[in-house]
């Protein structure tokens, strides 16, 4: 699937759940702005497993070095990041970095969170090997791989273990940031803003650094960013699922491709019915949540 029919069909569900949501959890305006555009970000996070995809080229040699260290634990593209256990990760971390940074809450909670990654990865350690034999396909190339990406894996989770004693406001505003800033570029970038400094950066690569820094430092309420990071990242991987290549959604323990596998990248299926299918429910739910649908009915 394209990185813009991506981004717009995150857009289009976090309208479509903010339709139910918005007056139970009394979402304002600017909150659902914010949901829709990270959400449409965290739409394309997860090809962050690629070198080329739209994040990965969002940030220069820092983005395409996380993507190749992604790529490297998740065993390539559309592989773990692509998985439950891709998104139980971006979940963990979303939550984790929003409760730390709120201090709302104890940190027993993340230790024991961070535990069950910990102990998630000694489970990847141990099952990613050989893989699905049976196919004669592997989770990764080599037999040292798995427990080593297993060990960078539980590094970075000690690491924000680490952090989050230490200091819990700021390892959740570091671990927001960094979220932030990767989702809103990818958005961004969607728009395509033409570079404007000799060093082939895109406006809309550096944008990104100071909204989030506005949005951290300043009094605006995140609550709805964990929420449309992991709705986003689900979004991105339905839509790979539909598409034909599919999604090993049960990675590491099995690497077979699920989906409807309906329609390839790029086809006209996607270039046409999908993406206007897309933007007619998401122009509707824009006009519902903004509240005119609602005027306009009182107003008779
Ligand atoms: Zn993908």
């Amino acid at each position: 699937m394209l990185g813009k029919t991506h981004a717009l069909s995150g857009a289009m569900m976090f309208g479509v759940l903010a339709v139910p949501a918005a007056p139970v959890a009394h979402l304002s305006l600017p909150e659902l702005a914010l949901g829709t555009v990270v959400c449409a970000g965290a739409a394309m996070l997860p090809d962050i497993d690629h070198r080329e995809s739209h994040v990965a080229r969002t940030l220069g040699p820092l983005s395409r070095g996380l993507a190749c260290a992604v790529a490297w634990v998740a065993g390539g593209h559309r592989r773990g990041v692509h998985s439950l256990v891709g998104v139980a990760v971006v979940a963990l971390l979303a939550f984790l970095g929003a409760a730390l940074r709120s201090g709302s809450t104890s940190w027993a909670v993340a230790g024991i969170a961070l535990a069950a990654v910990l102990a998630g990865s000694g489970l990847l350690a141990g099952m990613a090997w050989p893989g699905d034999r049976r196919r004669g396909r592997r989770v990764y190339p080599e037999r040292w791989h798995g427990p080593a990406a297993a060990g960078v894996f539980g590094v970075v989770a000690l690491a924000l273990a680490v952090g989050a004693a230490v200091d819990p406001h700021a390892t959740g505003t570091g671990v927001l940031a960094v979220l932030l800033v990767l989702t809103l570029a990818s958005a961004a970038r969607v728009f395509h803003i033409r570079r404007w400094t000799r060093l082939r950066t895109e406006v809309d690569d550096l944008l990104p650094i100071p909204v989030t820094f506005v949005l951290l430092v300043g009094d605006t309420n995140l609550r709805v960013v964990p929420f449309a990071v992991v709705l986003g990242v689900i979004v991105h991987i339905a839509g790979d699922m539909a598409t034909v290549g599919g999604c090993p959604l049960g990675w590491p323990w099995s690497l077979t491709a699920r989906g409807p596998r309906a329609f390839r990248t790029n086809s006209p299926i996607e270039r046409g019915p999908v993406t206007w299918a897309c933007m007619v429910i998401f122009a509707v739910t824009v006009f519902w949540n903004s509240g005119i649908a609602n005027a306009i009915t009182r107003h008779g």
